[in-house]
């Protein structure tokens, strides 16, 4: 019996029942009725888009939150659907070819992976640079880049409720054996805490941890209560599910463990951050979503929000201020507002610099001082996270004045540093240092810490989950 079943909410249930879970993939969307009546460019695109990035939207997401009258400007429209410009055109004519002629699936495979390597900018083996050791055995499922927090991967939360097209982790399927994995895994984690008492967040992320059944993600949570790490203050929780499957918190069947369970961990005095990614205010508008919010913060967890600044999707400031204060309504603590890394279609979502640092002025300068803890536009670099502050004119050069608000190092971080003025950066690479300077103050540290390996290794697979 939960202490939170009583909260059990017939009010969302549909015929009697409570809302079940349905994806949808390239296999079944044409079965949406939506979709059907859609122009036939449009579901073209779908099919040679989606064969090559991933795609994977759900029942809520196409009932509840697209507005399938505004195809195809529609925001979640945008950031669940493949969309034709997300491939760059000789790409997107290579995979439509292969589609016209009814290619096997075979050769549409091939042409999807030849597709793909030319579009990841991050081969597999740069994650290594952050992978920690607990004695000299290398813990996959984890990395740590920053001093006090360490990110955990669970085996079991490789994918997500759906997919957003910016995002460039290419799922991994649940395999059996579910607890037993975890149960190693969070062995691990607990050692390597105790080994690393510098450590006080652990950081849950994924794809998204939250489509973890209640009873596995408290296989993971449940040792690190038990082992009373002193170091330990805040476990954080990254996940889409509250905009993707908010039914996770109110009437699927473990919703009641779940909250239990995070119950638990703000009861043994541990801080639980639920790092909340929302894109835009439509998906914090649903009444399950409020209901969610509501049941999450009656167990005395807090959720902060963050979300990258995508083009077609939120590339505006009234988007982001409405964004920050329907969460403050809702008794949610704006966060991070990223710029958009290097994704396989990053051209499609890309905004410059300057542009990102105006739309977040824009939206800042319409919050009450109660919304201003978001910090941004942030870049998640391999040295650091870096947030453009503005752009400014210093000694006659017009430039990007800059800070860490984390870094590789932890002495780099709220150091203002500037670079030269380029209106069409996208990224701390397509940067220079100002003022003649041969580079910037970290790079020398950087490339020691970073072992050789270049200075746009970075973590990937973190995104904002
Ligand atoms: C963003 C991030 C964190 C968390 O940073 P906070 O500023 O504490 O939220 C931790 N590790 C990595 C690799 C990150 O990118
Ligand atoms: S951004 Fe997060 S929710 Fe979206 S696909 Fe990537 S990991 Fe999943």
């Amino acid at each position: 019996m939960s202490y939170f079943d009583f909260q059990t909410n017939e009010s969302f249930f549909v015929n009697g029942q409570a809302p079940k879970y349905k994806t949808y993939t390239l296999r079944n969307y044409h079965k949406i009725p939506q979709i059907r009546s859609l122009p036939e460019d449009i579901r073209f695109a779908i099919e040679v888009v989606g064969n090559v990035l991933p795609f994977k939207a759900n029942n809520y997401v196409v009932e509840e939150l697209i507005d399938w009258d505004n195809i195809p400007d529609d925001p979640i429209f945008q950031l669940t659907f493949p969309q034709k410009t997300m491939l760059k055109p000789h790409h997107f004519n290579q995979m439509a070819e292969v589609i016209r002629y009814g290619g096997s699936p075979a050769e549409i495979r091939e042409t999807a992976n030849d597709i793909r390597m030319q579009l990841n900018p991050h081969p597999a083996g740069q994650l290594e640079e952050n992978t920690p050791k607990l004695g000299c055995e290398a813990i996959p499922g984890m990395q740590h880049k920053y001093q006090e927090t360490a990110l955990f991967f669970p085996g079991q939360g490789q994918t997500c409720h759906a997919y957003c097209t910016f995002c460039f982790r290419w799922p991994q399927f649940v395999g059996i054996d579910e607890l037993k994995i975890a149960g190693k895994e969070a062995e691990q984690l607990v050692g390597y805490l105790r080994e690393n008492p510098q450590v006080t967040d652990i950081l849950f992320t994924g794809g998204d941890p939250m489509v973890m059944k209640t009873r596995v993600l408290a296989s993971y949570i449940e040792p690190l209560l038990e082992a009373g790490l002193p170091n330990l203050r805040n476990i954080r929780i990254g996940t889409k599910s509250l905009a993707y499957w908010p039914y996770k918190f109110v009437t699927d069947r473990d919703s009641g463990e779940m909250l239990d369970l995070m119950k638990r961990v703000t009861d043994s005095g541990i801080h639980l951050a639920i790092m909340a990614h929302y894109s835009h205010p439509v998906e914090l508008e649903t009444d399950i979503n409020r209901e969610a919010v509501h049941r999450i913060r009656s167990t005395g967890a807090q959720i902060r929000t963050q979300s990258p600044l995508l083009r077609h999707i939120n590339d505006n400031s009234d988007t982001w201020s409405e964004m920050w204060r329907e969460q403050v309504k809702q008794g949610m603590i704006p966060y991070y507002m990223f710029i958009v890394r290097d994704t396989g279609a990053r051209h499609h979502f890309d905004i410059p610099l300057d542009e990102a640092w105006k739309i977040f002025r824009g939206a800042y300068q319409q919050v009450s001082g109660i919304a201003r803890t978001v910090r941004g536009p942030s870049m998640s670099a391999g040295p650091g996270k870096v947030q453009v502050l503005g752009v400014s004119e210093v000694a006659g050069e017009e430039v990007y004045v800059l800070r860490f608000l984390q870094g590789r190092n932890p002495d780099w971080v709220a150091r203002p540093f500037f670079a030269k003025y380029d209106p069409e950066a996208v990224w701390l690479d397509d940067l220079e240092p100002a003022f003649g300077e041969e580079q910037f103050f970290f790079e020398d540290e950087y490339a020691v810490l970073s072992n050789g390996n270049g200075h746009n290794a970075d973590e990937f697979r973190f995104l904002d989950n």
